[in-house]
């Protein structure tokens, strides 16, 4: 049976789910039933465009990792790896640096575990933080790892704020408005709004984040976060459906595209910066990738291989354009307390 056909049996008889299990059961069996990335996929991802990518993620952390005393035992932990192409391209970079440290994939996917170990074969996979050791500096990344975590969606109504649910109309999904929220969960700029407002929050990605940086910050290192999303918590909604690299509506044939959302890096800040973590931007992908000089990264890449130039070039606009990858991603640093503040920010 597939997840549509399972959703509707469970919606008739339990009644309507919130949008944030519809979108965690849908992005579940997405992940888990296939490798989505690259041109032959749904989408494809900044490290998938380019090495440079991870391998200047790679630098940055190393670059932290050095300028903290080197200290033993760095773990390096990655969220939601995809096919491992970061990880080998930091690792790489790692290395060239002076720094092999132990590597920890958080990961679901049996699928992209299964790529990933292609890539990373010494690595140890984790279904979530929990399992992560409890010793050892962390120095962590994660591209495009939250907005695939699923939000819930509060809408405005006549009535006050209500949390939106996801019913059937015949065969078909659609949401509609469902109990009462507190007042107090929604933000003050937004409480007055008019009917039809809508709200994202997600509780997975802040439970995340603060796990994360309660780590970071008992063990010391750093991380960071790659995304698209606002620096700002705003009104609106951002849940979209993205297939064969196009977008496609989110309420058809849950669990066969992968369904995101817009990341709140004010929210995730707060958690980070409540666990004492300090918070670094967030920033401009393409911004961050010029001041750790992935300019001159492409000219010795296109010097040592001609033929490629032109690629390199194009890849290179791709993460760094404004009009491109550049301005929508953003790139959020933290670091531990007694650690330095990474590169890239200022
Ligand atoms: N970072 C990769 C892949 C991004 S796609 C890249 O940049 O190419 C999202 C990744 O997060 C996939 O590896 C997916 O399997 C993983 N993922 C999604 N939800 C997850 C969850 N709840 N826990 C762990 N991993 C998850």
């Amino acid at each position: 049976m597939s997840l549509a056909d399972r959703l509707r049996r469970m919606i008739a008889a339990q009644g309507p789910i919130p949008v944030s299990d519809y979108m965690a059961l849908a992005n579940a069996h997405y992940y888990a039933t296939r490798d989505p990335l690259g041109a032959a996929g749904d989408f494809t991802t900044a490290p998938e465009i380019s090495q440079m990518f991870g391998e200047l993620v790679g630098l940055a952390l190393a670059d932290l990792w050095d300028r903290s005393g080197r200290p033993e035992g760095a773990r390096y932990v990655e969220l939601g790896p995809g096919r491992g192409t970061l990880a080998a391209d930091a690792l790489r970079a790692m290395r060239a640096a002076g720094l092999e440290p132990q590597v920890h994939l958080v990961e679901t996917s049996l699928v992209l575990r299964a790529a990933q170990a292609e890539r990373v074969p010494h690595a140890r996979w984790h279904d979530d933080l929990h399992s992560l050791p409890e010793d050892g500096p962390i120095l962590a990344v994660a591209n495009e790892f939250f907005d695939a975590l699923p939000v819930r969606q509060l809408v405005a109504t006549d009535t006050g704020w209500r949390e939106r649910l996801v019913t059937l109309d015949g065969d078909r999904f659609v949401p509609a408005a469902g109990p009462p929220v507190p007042g107090a969960a929604i933000p003050d700029p937004v409480r007055a709004a008019p009917p039809g407002t809508l709200l994202e929050t997600s509780p997975a990605s802040l439970a995340y984040a603060r796990l994360l940086a309660y780590r970071v910050s008992r063990q010391g290192g750093g991380a960071l976060i790659v995304d698209y999303g606002h620096d700002r918590a705003s009104a609106g909604e951002t849940l979209q459906a993205v297939r064969r690299h196009g977008y496609a509506d989110p309420w058809i044939e849950p669990g066969e595209a992968d369904l995101t959302a817009h990341v709140d890096f004010e929210a995730l800040g707060r958690a980070a910066a409540e666990a004492g973590l300090r918070v670094h931007g967030p920033v401009a992908q393409g911004d961050w990738l010029a001041r750790l000089g992935i300019d001159a990264r492409t000219e010795a890449l296109a010097r040592a291989a001609p033929q490629r130039s032109d690629d390199l070039r194009t890849a290179r606009d791709r993460l760094v354009s404004p009009g491109q990858m550049g301005r929508l991603f953003r790139v959020m640093g933290l670091s531990a307390p007694a650690w330095p503040a990474p590169e890239g920010f200022s």
